[in-house]
């Protein structure tokens, strides 16, 4: 499969890995936003949100277990942070395999959209 986060979590394409386990793969972003920016997603190929079943669900509880974890690891857990998945067009969906932003490291814009 042609797709960029599949390659990524394969090792195919370098990446600087923060995290990994059975189910999830966690880097940082290649064009930061943030202090702290980094990327989880499962190592499942799910395109988006718009692909989220009750058969592949529990990957995504999983995600948000990780995130609390790293949030901790990487010192933003105290100040806050943001996760965030965009889906599809509207919301600037770019890759197409399933990712959540972890952002954080300085005060956030309030604005969501
Ligand atoms: P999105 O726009 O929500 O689909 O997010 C895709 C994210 O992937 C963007 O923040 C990109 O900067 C990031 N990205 C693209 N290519 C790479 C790469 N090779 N390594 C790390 N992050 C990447
Ligand atoms: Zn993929």
């Amino acid at each position: 499969m042609d797709c960029l986060f599949c390659k990524i979590i394969s090792g195919e394409i370098p990446s600087k890995k923060v995290y990994e386990d059975e189910q999830v793969y966690a880097f940082y972003d290649i064009a930061p936003m943030a202090p702290v920016h980094v990327l989880i997603v499962p190592k499942v190929h799910i395109a988006s949100v718009n692909e989220v079943t009750s058969e592949n669900s529990a990957v995504i509880a999983h995600i948000y277990e990780v995130a609390a974890k790293l949030a901790k690891e990487l010192g933003i857990a105290e100040n806050g942070y943001r996760v965030i998945t965009n889906c599809g067009a509207d919301a600037g969906q770019t890759v197409f395999h399933l990712h959540f932003h972890l952002l954080g490291g300085k005060k956030l814009r309030v604005e969501m959209c």
